[in-house]
């Protein structure tokens, strides 16, 4: 194996020793990677301003000569796009961050993605662009992110006894976060089950009530172009139960806690 280059977004970066840093990239041509950036922070020429968070650069690495089981070293960043309107927003950050610890959790290390590469490059340079609002990039992002993982959520119909979800006489269903499926409201009084004590975002600890136009929403952005995704016109109510369904479900499947998504509610409860 010898040096490759390609684009990469920086997900996240640990001092290591006094001068080096090792750097988890998610890079289009081989998924996720974690780098040794040697001598980085003395390194203001190889490394010019790519060493931010979200920041995309084109980098060069090389594999290790000798001991195989060393890390990738990085020789070269060269700055594609740095993002500003990310990291000098506090509340862009806190959402950008959320996603980046999604994909970091969820890859495998060296695995080639490159549909995820281009929705997480995309979504932070809608952030950027600043033209749709953030709430409902990230709604985007999570519920597209899910599809592309294998794990997308049913919402198109209830999955006990099929009705579309327009055929249901209620206006709002049951979403279930373990299951990832919407259930109406007589087959969830069919459900036997104990009552659930309360959630942290609104809804219960295994589930939410959702709206019809909601879940119709979040069906549409899930598979419209992303080029038309600035005809997306999303309700304060919607985005809540969105968010509510998305940040509920995604933890629930991933099985993990995310520090991200708890510095984004305190960011959220702060506006
Ligand atoms: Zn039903």
């Amino acid at each position: 194996m010898g040096d490759f280059s390609t684009d990469a977004i920086l997900l996240r970066k640990i001092e290591y020793g006094d001068h080096d840093l090792i750097i988890s990239f998610l890079t289009r041509d081989r998924g996720k990677i974690s780098v040794m950036a040697k001598n980085a922070k003395k390194s203001v020429r190889r490394f010019s301003g790519a060493m931010d968070l979200f920041s995309v650069n084109h980098i060069q690495c090389v594999f290790p000569k000798k001991n195989k089981d060393a890390m990738i070293n990085l020789c070269q960043t060269v700055l594609e796009n740095g993002f500003p309107r990310i990291r000098y927003n506090v509340v862009n950050t806190a959402y950008a961050s959320y996603w980046t610890e999604i994909v970091s959790q969820w890859l495998e290390e060296g695995k080639a993605q490159p549909e995820i590469f281009e929705l997480l490059y995309t979504a932070l340079d809608m952030v950027n662009d600043g033209s749709i609002r953030t709430e409902v990039i990230s709604l985007l992002f999570q519920i597209r992110f899910m599809r592309l993982s294998g794990f997308s959520p049913g919402l198109d119909q209830c999955d006990d006894c099929c009705t579309g979800i327009e055929a249901v006489d209620s206006a709002r269903l049951w979403f279930d976060f373990k299951a990832g499926r919407v259930v109406c409201p007589t087959c969830k009084g069919n459900m036997q089950g104990v009552q659930e004590p309360a959630g942290p975002f609104g809804g219960s600890a295994q589930g939410c009530w959702v709206s019809k136009g909601t879940l119709k929403q979040l069906s549409w952005i899930n598979t419209v172009e992303m080029a038309r995704a600035d005809r997306i016109k999303f309700s304060p109510i919607a985005i809540q139960e969105g968010e509510t369904l998305l940040e509920s479900f995604i933890p629930f499947h991933i099985g993990r806690h995310f520090n991200s998504l708890k510095f984004l509610h305190k960011m959220r409860s702060e506006i």
